[in-house]
């Protein structure tokens, strides 16, 4: 497992006028290379912060404090200002969330696609940038011609959508990131953009980090898949190993709270209480309030992150070394 992305020890600060909020707490991270790697949490959890921080592209006032992220084996934080420019799109692409508003409403698609190979490259003509643009949407099962002459607003949520991804694509990036990539979408859009996601990420190759709060769709893309709480990323595996045998409580909490056709819908339970203000951070392990497993040390001191020799990390008190690793069993 070759990483394409590394993510150590990030810390992203937020100063506000009540205090210091930080929404990514001494996080590690890696996305493999070839893969598709899937950020789970609920809401506030750090996960579309941290992807930004990837894209180096963290809102004002934001600022990362601590910690490195390394795209390729290049330091990202220590891109000069050119090099900044062919990272973005030409090596990482990002799908923000509810993309679909990031389109100029006064701007057909073809001149918005235009415009953006324009700012990268100046090599190409503009039949070229079309032909490739047309071929990206056919790609996206758009209809080329139709959908480039349009406006935003002549089309559907999920057309857009679809036209945000071909954006993704235009610069061939080894990485996209998706944020919540179908938000928003009726069920059945849903499926059909998850379809042509896997089929992108198949024929082009491309390693994608999806960011969602959807498990079903995880187990249904992701070959591996992080669990973010209160800015950390609490256990991270193999999308198998995670579903089948978790190893945090907040994870086997997390699997047990999505509904399933195969079981009755009155087992699901959902996770009692609410994640932790992170202007006002407990001590110790963030999750203890709402954990049933939590004694004494959870209570003083936060777990240091183990790792298993299958790949699997987790940072709880349960695992002292790694091979005390093993399934957790909350009721
Ligand atoms: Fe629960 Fe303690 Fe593990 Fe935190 S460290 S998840 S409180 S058992």
């Amino acid at each position: 497992m070759k990483p394409l992305v590394e993510v150590r020890g990030l810390t992203i600060e937020f100063p506000m006028r009540a205090g210091l909020l930080r929404a990514v707490n001494e996080a590690d991270f890696v996305i493999p290379e070839g893969q598709i790697t899937a950020l789970v949490g609920e809401s506030g959890s750090g996960k579309s912060t941290m992807a930004s921080a990837i894209m180096r592209a963290i809102a004002v006032p934001g600022r990362v404090a601590e910690g490195s992220i390394h795209f390729d084996g290049h330091d990202v934080m220590s891109l000069s200002k050119k090099q900044l420019q062919s990272y973005k799109w030409e090596q990482a692409a990002m799908v923000f969330q509810a993309a679909q508003n990031a389109l100029n409403p006064v701007m057909r698609i073809k001149d918005q696609m235009v415009e953006t190979f324009r700012a990268h490259s100046k090599t190409l003509t503009e039949k070229q940038m079309l032909d490739k643009a047309r071929s990206l949407l056919d790609y996206v099962r758009l209809e080329p011609d139709r959908v480039l002459n349009a406006f935003p607003h002549e089309l559907s949520g999920g057309m857009k959508q679809r036209v945000m991804i071909a954006f993704s694509l235009l610069l061939d990036p080894q990485l996209v990131i998706l944020d919540e990539p179908t938000t928003a979408l009726d069920v059945i859009t849903q499926a059909y953009i998850f379809d042509i996601l896997t089929k992108i990420h198949k024929d082009m190759n491309i390693t994608m980090l999806l960011l969602t709060h959807d498990i079903g769709v995880v187990a249904k893309v992701a070959d591996r898949v992080g669990v973010m709480y209160a800015g950390n990323v609490v256990e991270a595996g193999g999308v198998y190993d995670m579903f089948k045998r978790p190893k945090h409580p907040y994870t086997a909490k997390l699997m047990k709270a999505v509904p399933s056709l195969y079981h009755d819908l009155a087992e699901r339970e959902g996770i009692p209480g609410s994640p932790p203000d992170l202007l006002n951070m407990p001590p110790g392990c963030p999750f203890a309030p709402r954990c049933e497993l939590a004694h004494d040390k959870c209570r003083a001191s936060s777990p240091a992150k183990v790792y298993s020799s299958a790949g699997h990390e987790v940072a709880c008190h349960l695992y002292p070394n790694a091979s005390s690793i093993s399934e957790v069993r909350t009721s």
